[in-house]
């Protein structure tokens, strides 16, 4: 007789540890089947943010953040530190005990909540039976509910196939041991910007080869317009309309070639990171009679509650439509865990915050004047420019604006989009006010803590209405 779960999870990155542990609390007897294995041969949980996504990227964002601050900007208010330099592998040394702190407080928090942690990989059966197998041993459990949190993996092209050492996807540029000196980045999207600053402020000479003809088409145009100056103001090459149609290496270097509204070009790097998305990952999941449909994307097919095909099988996170966001994946968690255990939930999927860690942080939420035009909403806007708050002057941040977008007539908020010293903290504000259905001129009537950088969202807030008070 198999062992027999109320829930099987397939899947512990933030989007299954997340249902693991909430269904674990409701009192389900719960299990969590991971696969990943890291370099030591370990199994290891959190999943592609955990391991090699948010949280090492972040890691890497952060010191070398504050590398390019104390070597560049410490001066300036009055800090001198003398030469400033660089330590790649302990940066690299320090990103690693990041993950492995972050990997084990999963692993103890399955403990503490009596999750029951299976290794190997696991397969989707019929008549909800889970299949997990590792080094050749399988065995076979039983659930009441499972729970697909499979994620996803970068999507590779064929003019720049990842060649060791000198091609690359995000995983690989997270550890490089040297600083490029000539760095290709082929997308400008969020891993691309994010990991080109990294290795920008460490030194590299970044060239970000985009297909597309708008920069950060998602963001409003007015923000990302600001962004752009500013990442072009620190290095970044960025070539919008590239589309890249071949490569060659020598075992050295990498030669591009893409063109653009000129014509053919080519372009050498000591390395090139490949950063184009990410697919879901579906791969030996699903038995032939699972029954588990999947989308012409390939993503796996649910419903607005995360029901797939099959009664009492969900799908959750990066390997279901929406956006591929850590905190989009465990909102699913929890709304799952939930409607197994009985409960009414539902997610909000207007209200989920973006953020690029660049510097400043791009955030946003809803819609974008350009995308309320397009749709024939009457919206009225309102911007206030970092440079005229007076804690952003005090941080020496002044760069960015805030931006709100409001529906015309009733005032209600349908978008918030910030570049700016913490926009990611910032951004939380628009999502509270979205959920809470709030007008501009709530956010207006609010009293703001001084000084604070949130006063620009304050500011915006007024500004919506024409009344900002710091600005002429
Ligand atoms: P994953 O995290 O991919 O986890 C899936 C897990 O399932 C993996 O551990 C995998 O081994 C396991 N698995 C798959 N198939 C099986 C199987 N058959 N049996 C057992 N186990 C299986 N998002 C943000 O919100 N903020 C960020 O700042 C951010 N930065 C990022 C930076 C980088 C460089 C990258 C690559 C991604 C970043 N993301 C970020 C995206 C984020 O990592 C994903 O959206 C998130 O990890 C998705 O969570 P998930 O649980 O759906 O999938």
């Amino acid at each position: 007789m198999a062992d027999k779960f109320d829930v099987i999870v397939i899947g512990a990155g933030p989007g299954g540890y997340v249902a693991a542990i909430r269904a674990a609390q409701l009192g389900l007897k719960t299990a969590c089947v991971e696969k990943w294995v890291n370099k030591e041969g370990k199994t290891v949980h959190g999943g592609t943010c955990l391991n090699v996504g948010c949280i090492p990227s972040k890691a890497l964002l952060e010191s070398s953040h504050k590398f390019v601050e104390a070597r560049d900007h410490f001066a300036e208010v009055g800090i001198n530190v003398g030469d400033v330099s660089a330590d790649i592998p302990k940066m690299l040394e320090f990103k690693n005990q990041v993950i492995a702190k972050n990997v084990g407080g999963i692993s103890a928090l399955f403990k503490a909540n009596g999750v029951t942690a299976l290794e190997g990989a696991g397969k989707v059966l019929s008549s909800k039976q889970v299949e997990v197998s590792k080094d050749g041993d399988k065995a076979v459990y039983e659930a009441e509910h499972i729970v697909i949190a499979s994620g996803s993996v970068p999507v590779e092209i064929p003019p720049t196939p990842l060649t060791e050492g000198l091609i690359v996807d995000s995983t690989g540029a997270l550890e490089f041991e040297e600083t490029p000196k000539r760095l290709g980045v082929i997308g400008a999207g969020v891993i691309g910007l994010e990991l080109g600053s990294v290795w920008s402020r460490l030194g590299s000479e970044v060239t970000v080869l985009e297909a597309m003809d708008s920069f950060l088409p998602m963001v409003d145009s007015a923000i990302a317009k600001e962004t752009q100056k500013l990442l072009k103001k620190q290095g970044l090459d960025i070539k919008m309309g590239a589309r890249v149609t071949g490569s060659e290496t020598n075992g050295k270097e990498v030669t591009v070639k893409y063109t653009d509204a000129k014509g053919e070009q080519e372009q050498v790097f000591d390395k090139l990171i490949v950063c184009v998305g990410r697919r879901p990952y579906t791969q030996g999941l699903l038995g032939e009679d699972a029954g588990v449909k999947l989308d012409e994307r390939g993503f796996i097919f649910v419903d607005d509650q995360c029901r797939t095909s099959v009664p009492g099988v969900y799908a959750i996170g990066d390997c279901v439509r929406g956006p591929m966001l850590a905190h989009k994946a465990s909102e699913e968690g929890v709304m799952v865990a939930d409607i197994i255990a009985g409960h009414k939930a539902e997610m909000n999927y207007d209200a989920i915050p973006s953020v690029i860690y660049t510097s400043p942080e791009v955030a946003w939420v809803g819609i974008t004047e350009q995308d309320a035009k397009a749709a024939g909403i009457e919206i009225k806007t309102g911007s206030f420019p970092f440079s005229a708050n007076g804690r952003a002057l005090a941080n020496h941040a002044s760069e960015g604006m805030a931006k709100i977008i409001a529906d015309a007539e009733t005032d209600r908020i349908l978008g918030m989009h910030i570049v700016g010293q913490h926009a990611g903290e910032l951004i939380a504000q628009g999502v509270i006010a979205m959920e809470f259905g709030s007008s501009a001129e709530d956010l207006a009537l609010t009293c703001y803590a001084h000084p604070t950088t949130a006063e620009a969202v304050h500011e915006a807030a007024l500004a919506v209405d024409g009344h900002a008070i710091h600005m002429a």
